[in-house]
């Protein structure tokens, strides 16, 4: 390591917590480990080195914050309140020094120290506080809403455990727990003193007030305290620097006394146990059945510490009760924060005597919901036994509301019984269940899907009856990803060409990439383009050796899925493809087939056994394909482990083609395909989610189309869907299923996959089999296109060029314009 710096005395201290020179960060890096780590450079391990880092980029940003958070408390602007159970924001020290615009002044600074930035980078862990792209889109939308001078806050939990870390074993997924704060989380400023107390469990009681009014009580049998836990949202190139503020839950006494001086010192401990277990462990989505619970515990927990937060910080700028709706707008990021809707009544109506109407109203106004989901069984209900034990007073409440809004139903649809049942909050067919799709859309203003398809479905399926009553509520925002993220911070080499080609503008405005248009065929252009794109694969192919020991060609067509794994997102469709072309290569060695490296990485559900098991399918044709003499490395198949926003960014940049093969109508939206667009791969999909708004743009010449349409889907199912009529019509799919079935990729054992092979020929609920040959004929065509250089490249510059739309700057602006009516604040610094 190298000495000290021997800049200039004269430097201030203050200049070394704020100032963005690489001198400045130089002695602000020094200082941090000094004071921080206690370390002088001699000793110091990269962990020290990170940590110094980190603390000297967040020194930088804490005046932008401080600012942000004081202009808004002085002034009557609204602020957006994002309400998600899951922020998933990945690695914070790259986006922070891109968003500050210090990214070369820190590598300089570094270097004089004898420290490489890169390695650095690569030390961070990510707060994985997501499952997937539900959580990765609340991460962009704080990057935009920053970005978009936007005052907002993005409230949730702080699980001390976020999302499991993924291992393969044997072909198999292993899930370890993620220690992800085990090194400590230079980002976050806990702040004890902004803490709520959520009650849970007890009864409710009719009570009259000191102005005779009558009123209920709820007496809590336990109660538990939410502690604020801050960590900064910087935008990119302003000042604006927004909060992310999640819960972290705590026992209200560290010992009860009561029980303590009874000598019960065990009962009182478990006591801070159970409290502390709240805030502990996100849960994997699409898990069969769940801890109910602790889930419901957890979402009133968060939703109830944000919704009194939002009410003190009312309190602050002076402002009565009756103005929170002008105050804050509430998104509902799905249905997870969906109590709040009773929530906020609870505490409009008990806890500041505001009458039931006007609660309403405040409510209703306040309030928007982001539906994510069509699928059924991801629709949330919550029994009444459960709610009524651990949330009686909210119980109470539901019922209310729902009392009072089926005599409006009624109203509107005299006699229509049928209709009162389908849209009552309570689901009466068999055990009781609230609704809480129905809740959040009762009271909410405004009611959104997240791509046109997908509101479209909406309206006509699981809202149909709602959006009937009230249409003009009902809105279509389709998501969008942060370029900074997934394209200037992952893709640098790019990103420069861009810069060098269209100029700087890009970054804040994505449509300008459309001025690409103009050199999709200038050769010398295509030539800079492939090297770009040459070179990311290169580092991809650089991790996929160290990780799994796996060499792959570079040369190939990188061909990849990304993304949580899931029957209705068909990766086994695409491992049928692998064996399609596999057994093609048996019988015909000569065979002249386009080598491809097929990447996948994706968790599944710890208790999925079918996802589990095409991992293990993936695996086992990995196993086989990569090993076979007569492959001869023309085909490889990778299974990347542990795919999360760190591993993203070096995938999406690297991909040739992506793979958005969803059964049509199930993926609401899909956001990897977004990020593999702006990267400039091309995409073989469905007429699913965002893919039909991605063809539209592009250009159906630029996009492999396959499959059934949703409205096709519905109708192959409808006329009775038999699988085995395809097997027994398709000799090369027939084969295909019966070298799998007989052991060939589980080394003889016949055994492993037949649950696969039985669901598949017997139910294939996600119509795999409807789709193969469809599928297999347009990878034909991929493949015959990856032959003509130029086209594929003129492609690739087009995807990238026309992907504007998908920029979460953009989705932002609409629900700023179409559900918020909030503007733009602009933050200055004093001096
Ligand atoms: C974007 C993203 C997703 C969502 O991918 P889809 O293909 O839209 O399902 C999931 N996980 C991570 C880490 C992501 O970055």
């Amino acid at each position: 390591m190298a000495d000290a710096p021997t800049t200039t005395s004269q430097q201030s201290a203050d200049a070394a917590r704020t100032g963005l020179s690489a001198a400045a960060l130089q002695r602000g890096v020094l200082d941090n480990l000094l004071c921080l780590r206690g370390r002088y450079p001699a000793i110091a391990s990269p962990h020290d080195w990170y940590m110094a880092l980190a603390y000297s980029v967040r020194d930088r940003l804490l005046a932008r914050w401080a600012t942000s958070v004081q202009t808004y408390a002085g002034s009557d602007v609204r602020v957006a309140c994002y309400l998600s159970a899951e922020f998933l924001i990945g690695p914070q020290l790259g986006n922070n020094l891109v968003n500050l615009g210090i990214e070369a002044n820190a590598r300089e600074a570094l270097r004089a120290l004898g420290v490489d930035l890169d390695m650095l980078l690569e030390l961070e862990e990510e707060p994985g506080l997501g499952n997937g792209g539900l959580g990765r889109l609340a991460a962009c939308y704080l990057d935009s809403l920053a970005t978009l001078e936007i005052p907002a806050v993005g409230y949730g939990i702080r699980y001390e455990f976020g999302i499991f870390d993924q291992q393969i074993r044997d072909g198999w997924q292993v899930e370890t727990t993620d220690k992800w704060l085990q090194k400590g989380h230079p980002w976050e400023i806990v702040r004890p003193e902004v803490a709520y107390y959520v009650g849970f469990g007890g009864s409710t009681h009719d009570e009259t007030d000191a102005r005779g009014h009558l009123c209920v009580r709820w007496i809590p049998t336990r109660q538990v305290k939410g502690v604020a836990c801050d960590t900064p949202m910087p935008g990119y190139h302003v000042n604006t620097c927004n909060t992310l503020r999640l819960w972290k839950s705590e026992a209200v006494e560290s010992f009860d006394l009561q029980d303590f001086n009874a000598g019960d010192y065990y009962e009182a401990v478990n006591e801070k146990v159970i409290s502390e277990t709240l805030s502990k462990v996100l849960y994997p989505n699409d898990e069969p059945e769940i801890g109910k619970r602790l889930r419901l515990a957890q979402q009133y927990f968060f939703v109830s510490c944000s919704l009194q937060d939002m009410l003190r910080l009312l309190e602050i700028r002076g402002e009565p009760v009756g103005h929170f709706a002008q105050l804050f707008n509430v998104q509902l990021n799905d249905t997870h924060p969906s109590i709040a809707v009773a929530e906020l009544m609870r505490l409009l109506v008990d806890d500041r005597q505001v009458p039931w109407d006007e609660a309403w109203d405040i409510t209703r106004r306040a309030l928007a919901y982001t539906n994510h989901t069509l699928l059924p069984e991801a629709l949330e209900t919550w029994g009444l036994p459960l709610m009524r034990n651990l949330l009686p007073r909210l119980l109470e409440i539901i019922y209310e509301i729902n009392r009072r809004f089926l005599d409006e139903v009624r109203q509107r649809y005299p006699g229509d019984d049928a209709r009162i049942a389908r849209m009552s909050l309570i689901d009466e067919r068999g055990d009781k269940l609230v609704r809480m799709a129905h809740l959040a859309t009762v009271g909410s203003h405004a009611i959104n899907g997240v791509a046109e398809l997908h509101s479209g479905l909406l309206k006509q399926t699981v809202l149909r009856d709602f959006a009937e009553l009230w249409p003009e509520r009902f809105h279509n925002v389709t998501n969008g990803v942060t370029p900074r993220r997934f394209m200037l911070l992952c893709n640098p080499a790019l990103a420069r060409l861009l810069d060098e080609t269209i100029g700087a503008g890009w970054v804040t405005d994505l449509a300008r990439l459309r001025k690409l248009e103009a050199y999709a065929d200038d050769a010398a252009f295509q030539q800079h383009w492939r090297s770009v794109k040459q070179a990311n694969k290169a580092v991809l192919a650089e991790h996929i050796r160290g990780v799994t020991g796996i060499g792959v060609d570079t040369a190939a067509l990188f061909d990849v899925q990304v993304k949580r794994i899931h029957e209705y997102k068909r990766q086994h469709l695409n491992a049928l493809l692998i064996v399609t072309l596999y057994r093609r290569l048996l019988r015909d060695p000569q065979l002249a087939l386009t080598p491809r490296c097929f990447v996948f990485g994706g968790k599944a559900a710890p208790g999925y056994a079918t996802a589990k098991l095409i991992i293990r399918l993936i695996n086992g044709i990995a196993e086989v394909v990569n090993n076979d003499p007569v492959v001869n490395g023309r085909l490889k198949v990778v299974f990347y482990p542990d795919f999360n926003v760190k591993n993203a960014h070096f995938i999406y940049p690297a991909a040739d083609l992506s793979e958005q093969i969803s059964t049509a109508g199930k993926e609401a939206s899909g956001t990897g395909n977004m990020k593999f667009m702006m990267n400039g791969a091309l995409t073989i999909g469905t007429l699913d989610g965002a893919n039909v708004e991605i063809r539209e743009e592009v250009g159906d010449e630029n996009f492999f189309l396959f499959g059934l349409s949703a409205d096709e889907v519905e109708r192959v199912k409808r006329a009775g869907y038999r699988p085995a009529d395809y097997v027994k019509d398709d000799a090369e799919l027939s084969e295909v299923l019966q070298l799998i079935a007989d052991g060939h990729f589980s080394r003889g054992d016949r055994e492993m996959f037949r649950p696969l092979i039985d669901n598949l020929t017997h139910a294939d609920p996600f119509l795999v089999l409807a789709d193969y040959a469809a599928y297999v004929a347009r990878q034909d065509d991929v493949s015959a296109a990856w032959q003509d250089t130029r086209r594929w490249t003129r492609m690739s510059i087009l995807n990238t060029a026309r992907s504007g739309k998908f920029s979460s700057d953009r989705a932002i602006g609409e629900y700023c314009d179409k559900i918020w009516k909030i503007r733009p604040m602009r933050i200055t610094l004093d001096q």
